[in-house]
């Protein structure tokens, strides 16, 4: 099979499709591999890596769309980039259709076959293309938080570990799934008193015997969420109801009880944000201040780390990648009950009953 790997075209994405490892791998099974010259600079990978890998570089998108059996991203495609896209072809990528109606229109029209990382299921019912996101973005988060809370930045001044004589901060996690344990974990790690809020306590249970010593948890009643919150010096919310916007567990009167200059990072933010005063920002522009509380909300976090995030995303893509070049889409789903929950759109229908309901459009 021919796999194509173009350049990413949103704004601020540094990400890439393939790593030249992945490219290699997909060499070594048969396949040739065509990447758009510097689609991995803003990840720092060099077309000399690609070709070093065994894949051929082209000049435009262009090249790529015309002569691919399937294309492999990061991002939807953009407008653009779905004109370009042909019957029969396999476009693998993140897609995120239920609230893009335009996106679905444009990809039923192609007649290609598109698979989407988000909605990929494994054994224990999570979603191992999105798992690594939420890990990115999980330890990203009192990184920059701790950045936050930094003087200059609005913040309280207050130092994640403390030095000896002067305690460290006290950090509260809203949320103990993929997002919430590599935070806690992160701020644990670097010196702060953490605690983990959770409705589920199978989820608690869970923390607290692997984590015990590191950090504590909590259930995440309306009653301890404000009372941990007015002791916390940054709040991290990591809340997730599948299917559903985030709950907002922190309203803008209950900023007034919080520590002035507290930091909060909403992961959720790309959900709506589970905190009443969060609106999403960029990597250029990421925090701002209500009533003395900064909030840090950057809708695509993982960007701002894009190699770790491409490497970390091309580990988790590549066998299902390569699973569908050799034995093409249709096996490769017959195989694979959890690559066939990938399939979104294909031959100008759309086969995925919750886009179809979110869209009112036919499955
Ligand atoms: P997850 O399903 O692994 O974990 C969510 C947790 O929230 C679960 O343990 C659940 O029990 C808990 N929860 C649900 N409602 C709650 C409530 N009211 N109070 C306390 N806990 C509650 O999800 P995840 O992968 O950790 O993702 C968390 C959020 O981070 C999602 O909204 C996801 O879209 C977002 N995310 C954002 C970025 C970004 O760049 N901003 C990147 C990755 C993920």
């Amino acid at each position: 099979m021919h796999i194509g790997c173009p350049k990413e075209i949103k704004p601020q994405e540094f990400r890439v499709g393939m790593t030249p490892n992945a490219a290699q791998e997909a060499v070594a099974h048969g396949h040739s591999v065509t990447v758009e010259t510097n689609a991995g600079s803003g990840a720092g990978f060099t077309d000399a890596d690609y070709i070093a890998a065994g894949a051929k570089i082209a000049g435009s998108a262009a090249e790529i769309f015309a002569a691919a059996d399937m294309i492999v991203k990061v991002k939807e495609p953009q407008a653009d980039e779905r004109a370009m896209l042909r019957e029969g072809q396999i476009l693998f990528t993140y897609l995120h259709l239920a609230a893009d109606l335009d996106q679905t229109r444009d990809l039923m029209a192609s007649g290609a076959t598109c698979i989407a990382y988000e909605t990929v299921t494994d054994d224990r019912g999570g979603l191992p293309l999105l798992a690594p996101m939420s890990e990115v973005a999980g330890r990203l988060a009192p990184q920059v938080g701790a950045w936050t809370l930094q003087k200059a930045n609005g913040g309280r001044g207050v130092l994640m570990g403390g030095v000896p004589g002067v305690g460290p901060a006290r950090v509260v996690v809203i949320g103990g799934g993929v997002v919430g344990t590599q935070a806690a974990k992160v701020a644990a790690g670097m010196g702060a008193d953490v605690t983990v809020l959770d409705r589920s306590l199978a989820r608690l249970r869970y923390l607290d015997d692997v984590f015990g010593g590191q950090f504590r948890t909590s259930y995440a009643s309306a009653g301890n969420t404000i009372e941990l919150a007015r002791e916390a010096d940054m709040i991290i919310g990591a809340v997730l109801i599948p299917g559903a916007a985030a709950p907002k567990l922190i309203s803008r009167a209950q900023l007034a009880e919080l520590k002035p200059g507290a930091a909060i990072v909403d992961v959720a933010i790309d959900q709506g944000g589970c905190f009443e005063t969060s609106r999403a920002t960029t990597h250029q522009d990421p925090i701002y201040d209500v009533d003395g509380i900064m909030h840090y909300c950057v809708a695509n976090m993982p960007g701002a780390v894009a190699r770790t995030s491409t490497i970390a995303l091309g580990n988790a893509t590549m066998p299902f990648m390569i699973a569908l070049a050799n034995k093409g889409w249709r096996k490769a789903c017959e195989d694979d009950a959890h690559l066939l929950r990938g399939l979104n759109v294909h031959a100008g229908k759309l086969t995925y009953a919750a886009v179809g309901r979110a869209l009112e459009i036919d499955v």
